[in-house]
């Protein structure tokens, strides 16, 4: 079996930093005061469990945090009535939005603020998404292009992507757009590393038999670099435990690459390395 590794595997610079933000506050307040997460900083249960055990509380809602806790935001960003409403409760904030996704914010309201609609290509479920619109006015959120054939757009009109999202299927949609709005604005607000992670697994994709995704189910980043992998390779698995892999998955002569997505920790991937060459090296 030849395994190939990934440039991009482990975390990127913006979950690094949430993570170890997320253990120097537990480590200053951990037993003077009570240290929450409104919802999951990261998108990886390792992580999750692990910051859980050093203390590290969940919460879905404001509302379960008491006056005098401290309270972490995620890397994805959070909504600006939460911002408003922390201040009346005398919670302290510990911000660890991604710089990345603050500039999207920042991008956003500045177009807005020019007079464009912002057309947002991203998913309507996700905290980033979730938290940008709610610095908005005047935008719509695209999943999947065929949503556009019942909008109506007229006017100045920026598109902006999530910041995870497929490169390739943003400019199907950008071509779309500037059918009925020559004039749309393109900003590609997709990441540098979910863009170097995408064009790594496409490369890998096509000069290898199979193909290991490694990260959460619920990691937007890892399901891009799986959909995108598996548009090439249709040998693509998406593994989140190294138990998952059975004897059958595949054979001593194929030749895998392996990436992960970005809230995935290397350990992670070591131990499915480690697996495979345990299963198929003897
Ligand atoms: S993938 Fe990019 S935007 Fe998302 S947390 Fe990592 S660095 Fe930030």
């Amino acid at each position: 079996m030849k395994i190939t590794l990934a440039k991009h595997t482990g975390f990127c610079f913006g979950v690094r930093k949430a993570i170890e933000k997320a253990y120097q506050t537990l480590k200053e307040h951990k037993r003077k005061k009570s240290v929450f997460m409104l919802g999951e900083i990261v998108h990886n249960e390792k992580v999750i469990n692990e910051l859980k055990k050093e203390g590290l509380e969940l919460v879905s809602s404001l509302k379960e945090v008491p006056s005098h806790s401290i309270l972490i935001l995620k890397a994805h960003g959070t909504e600006k009535e939460i911002y408003e409403e922390s201040q009346g409760k005398d919670i302290k904030l510990i911000d660890a939005t991604c710089p990345m996704v603050k500039e999207i914010h920042r991008k956003a309201l500045y177009l807005e603020k020019k007079g464009h609609k912002i057309v947002i290509f991203g998913d309507k479920n996700h905290a980033e998404i979730k938290a940008l619109i709610s610095y908005l006015k005047d935008f719509i959120v695209i999943e999947k292009k065929k949503e556009l054939k019942d909008k109506e757009l007229s006017g100045k009109i920026a598109l902006l992507l999530q910041s995870t999202q497929s490169l390739e299927e943003s400019l199907e949609i950008l071509k779309i757009l500037k059918k009925t709005n020559p004039q749309t604005l393109f900003i590609n607000t997709i990441c540098p590393d979910a863009q170097a992670r995408q064009k790594e697994v496409i490369k890998l994709s096509k000069n290898n038999d199979k193909v290991i995704v490694v990260g959460s189910k619920k990691s937007a980043n890892t399901k891009r670099l799986y959909k995108l992998s598996k548009k090439y390779n249709k040998n693509t698995y998406w593994l989140n435990r190294a138990e998952s892999i059975k004897k059958n998955n595949f054979g001593k002569e194929d030749r895998i690459a392996i990436i992960s997505g970005a809230s995935t920790p290397k350990e992670t991937v070591e131990k499915i390395i480690k697996r495979l060459k345990k299963l198929y090296s003897e």
